[in-house]
């Protein structure tokens, strides 16, 4: 059995984006070895400012060929429902009927209209495809319940739709800890009960560099988080985009043990 394969509480991990084929086959034999299966690698990368925006489409097969005959599971973030479309198309292409994938839409490209068109879609899809949606960039309860109404009234079933919390933008106000994004677990708690749903937590972009996104991950421990989606990268000193706040893969089994010692506790 692989190292850490046995764990209830699923970890989503990978580089912010995917950048050549050698660091996705890095990235998926890091991660065999530890026992995760749910390979991050955005394909089309909203950035803050201008850098590298991704392969786009183009990263498709690349992604789908470097994971699934694996038997892993490839997981990428998607803006719009043409995204939607070229995912569900691709898995035709390669010929892979019924493949498991995760799609998750971003909290800082989101609007209600977008997303429940993209649910839409998706629930069209293969009848293993999971999707996530992140709360968006505010602190507002009612919009993030909104997000959920939306996606569930345009088709997409429950048991396969997650919510993510990746903090809420600070703005202008205190922010002592100078973190990326402030995170309010109580609220994801509370937003996990109301909806019925699994609720993921993003530590990777509210902690924005490597030690405060350990110490976040430590701190939600005490909550019941379903899940993680933790970025790592296999060079984290020549990463392209968010280069303080990939982990590297030891970090990544750090936080695996963390969860484990958490589930045998219980
Ligand atoms: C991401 O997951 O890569 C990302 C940018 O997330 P968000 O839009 O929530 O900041
Ligand atoms: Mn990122």
């Amino acid at each position: 059995m692989r190292k850490y394969s046995q764990l209830k509480t699923k970890v989503i991990a990978g580089p912010c984006a995917l950048e050549s084929k050698e660091q996705l086959d890095d990235t998926v034999k890091s991660l065999k070895e530890l026992g995760v299966e749910y390979v991050r690698a955005s394909l089309w990368k909203p950035r803050t400012a201008p850098g590298w925006e991704g392969y786009c489409f183009y990263g498709l097969p690349m992604l789908f060929e470097g994971t699934l005959p694996q038997d892993m599971i490839p997981c990428t973030e998607i803006l719009t429902q043409i995204h939607a479309q070229m995912v569900i198309d691709s898995f035709k292409l390669c010929r892979i009927k019924n493949p498991k994938a995760l799609v998750w839409n971003g909290s800082r490209n989101q609007n209600h209209f977008m997303l429940r068109m993209m649910a839409e879609v998706l629930s069209k899809g293969p009848p293993e495809l999971e999707f996530m949606f992140k709360n968006q960039l505010w602190l507002d309860q009612k919009h993030w319940y909104g997000m959920y109404q939306h996606i569930t009234e345009a088709g997409f079933p429950k048991e396969r739709l997650i919510s993510c919390h990746r903090g809420f933008n600070p703005g202008y106000g205190e922010n002592p800890r100078k973190l990326r994004n402030i995170p309010e677990f109580k609220m994801a708690m509370e937003m996990k009960e109301k909806m019925g749903i699994r609720m993921f937590l993003d530590p990777s972009h509210i902690g924005g560099e490597r030690q405060k996104v350990l110490e976040i991950i430590e701190e939600s421990l005490e909550y019941d988080f379903d899940g993680y989606i933790i970025e790592v990268h296999p060079n984290v000193d020549n990463a392209l985009t968010d280069i303080a706040q990939q982990l590297t893969f030891a970090q990544l089994e750090q936080v695996l043990k963390m969860i484990q010692a958490k589930e045998t506790k219980k």
